[in-house]
C-alpha cells in the first residue's frame, strides 16, 4: 500500500518518499513490544502506546513546521492506515483496552 502511494504521487521524489516511509516504520516498533507481536484481529489503535490520542495530537502538530511537515505526513499516513484496518477488521476506530 505505501509502494502504490509513493508510485503514484511521489516519483519525482523519491527522497522524500523513502523519508514518509521510515516515519511510518518508526512507530511501528511498539507492535514489537506487544504480546504477540502480530494478532490478525486486534485493533493497533489505542492498544500499542505510539496509537494513542497524545502521540496522534503530536504527529498532526508535527504538520504545521515545515521541518517536520514530511514525518508528520508520514506518521498520518500510518495512523489513518490503522484505523481503517480496525473498522474493516474489528468494525472499531479506536479499542479500549
Ligand atoms: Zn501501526
Amino acid at each position: 500500500m505505501p509502494l502504490i502511494v509513493v508510485a503514484v504521487f511521489y516519483r519525482k521524489f523519491w527522497g522524500i518518499a523513502y523519508l514518509l516511509l521510515m516515519a511510518g516504520m518508526m512507530i511501528d516498533v511498539d507492535h514489537l513490544v506487544a504480546n504477540p507481536i502480530y494478532s490478525p484481529g486486534r485493533c493497533s489503535m489505542g492498544f500499542h502506546p505510539l496509537h494513542t490520542w497524545l502521540p496522534i495530537i503530536v504527529y498532526a502538530l508535527m504538520l504545521i513546521p515545515q521541518k517536520t511537515r514530511i514525518l508528520g505526513v508520514g506518521l498520518c499516513l500510518h495512523i489513518i492506515l490503522d484505523v481503517i484496518d480496525c473498522q474493516v477488521t474489528n468494525g472499531i476506530w479506536y479499542s479500549n483496552v
